[in-house]
C-alpha cells in the first residue's frame, strides 16, 4: 500500500527530502531516483531540501542545482534547503548565506546553541545546563525565524525533548512556545509536521502529547508544512505518524500552506 498519499487530512506532498550529497543518506538517494520514487507514489509535489550546517556545504547546493537543471519531472519538484541555525552565532546568520533561490528554506536546529553538542549527545550535558541551553534555544530560534526568506521551521520540539523522557508537551512547556508561534505567524513561517520526530522523541509520554504543540500553533494562526525528512528511498511519502499527529491536533486542509513563491522549481510539461 502506498503510504502518505492515502491520508485525506494531508496534502499529497513531501516537502522535506535529503540526498546522497549530504553524506548520511543511502547511496540510492540520487536526485533522479528521488523524483522517480515520488512519481511512482503519486505525490503531487516534493521538495528536495538538503542539509546546510556550515559554509562548506553551500557548495553542495550548487552541485544539486546542476543535477536538478537537467531533469524533466512529471510532478512539481522544488529545490530548497534545510539550513541549520549556526550554533556558533546566536542570530542564525548562516541563513543569509544561502542564495534565495533555494526554497522552501527550512530552518532547523540539530545542535545546542553556542556549543558543538548535537541533539543526541545526551549524557554530556547536566540537567541544569540543558535548562539554560533551552532558554537560549528560544531566543536563538526566535531571532532566526525573524530573518528574511525563512519559510518553514523543521521538527519543532525535538531539542526540547532532550530535557528528559519525563517531559511532556503540556502546561508550561506549551506556554514557552506561545511567543515563538506568534513570531512565526507574523513572519509567515510554517510549522513542519515531520515524520522523523516520532523516532526522536524520548518517551511514549512525549509521543502521546506532541500533538498539543501543533494544536497550539494552529490556534495562534500558524500554518503548516509536511515532510518525511527522508534519508532513504523507502521513506519518501511515508507520513503515517504525521497524519496521526495532524488528526490529533485537529488540523484541516486549510491549515497547510505549502511554499509557493519564487525559487528553483520544475513543473510537469503540459500534455
Ligand atoms: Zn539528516
Ligand atoms: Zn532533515
Amino acid at each position: 500500500m502506498l503510504s502518505g498519499i492515502g491520508f485525506d487530512n494531508l496534502p499529497a506532498v513531501d516537502m522535506h527530502i535529503h540526498t546522497v550529497h549530504c553524506g548520511h543518506c543511502t547511496a540510492e538517494m540520487t536526485v533522479p531516483n528521488i523524483i522517480r520514487r515520488a512519481e511512482q507514489l503519486g505525490l503531487k509535489q516534493i521538495a528536495i531540501t538538503d542539509h546546510v550546517w556550515n559554509d562548506q556545504q553551500l557548495a553542495m547546493l550548487d552541485v544539486i542545482e546542476q543535477e536538478f537543471g537537467a531533469l524533466e519531472p512529471q510532478i512539481t519538484v522544488r529545490l530548497g534547503a534545510e539550513v541549520d541555525v549556526d550554533p556558533r552565532h546566536a542570530d542564525g546568520r548562516l541563513i543569509e548565506q544561502v542564495r534565495p533561490c533555494f526554497r522552501p528554506l527550512i530552518i532547523a536546529t540539530h545542535a545546542y546553541p553556542q556549543t558543538t553538542l548535537m541533539w543526541y549527545d545526551d549524557g554530556q550535558v547536566s540537567r541544569r545546563t540543558k535548562r539554560l541551553l533551552l532558554k537560549k534555544w528560544f531566543r536563538w530560534i526566535t531571532a532566526a525565524v525573524r530573518r528574511e526568506n525563512v519559510d518553514v521551521l523543521a521538527h519543532p520540539g525535538v531539542l526540547l525533548s532532550r530535557e528528559g523522557p519525563e517531559l511532556r508537551f503540556e502546561a508550561e512547556i506549551l506556554d514557552r512556545f506561545t511567543d515563538l508561534f506568534g513570531v512565526m505567524r507574523a513572519q509567515g513561517v510554517a510549522f513542519e509536521i515531520n515524520e522523523q520526530v516520532k523516532y526522536k522523541l524520548l518517551s511514549q509520554e512525549q509521543q502521546d502529547t506532541y500533538h498539543n504543540l501543533p494544536a497550539l500553533a494552529a490556534e495562534l494562526g500558524v500554518k503548516f508544512s509536511v515532510g518525511s525528512d527522508s534519508h532513504e528511498l523507502a521513506q519518501i511519502g511515508q507520513l503515517d505518524w504525521a497524519s496521526e499527529i495532524a488528526r490529533r491536533a485537529g488540523l484541516q486542509a486549510a491549515d497547510f500552506r505549502l511554499y509557493s513563491g519564487p525559487g528553483l522549481v520544475k513543473r510537469p510539461a503540459k500534455s
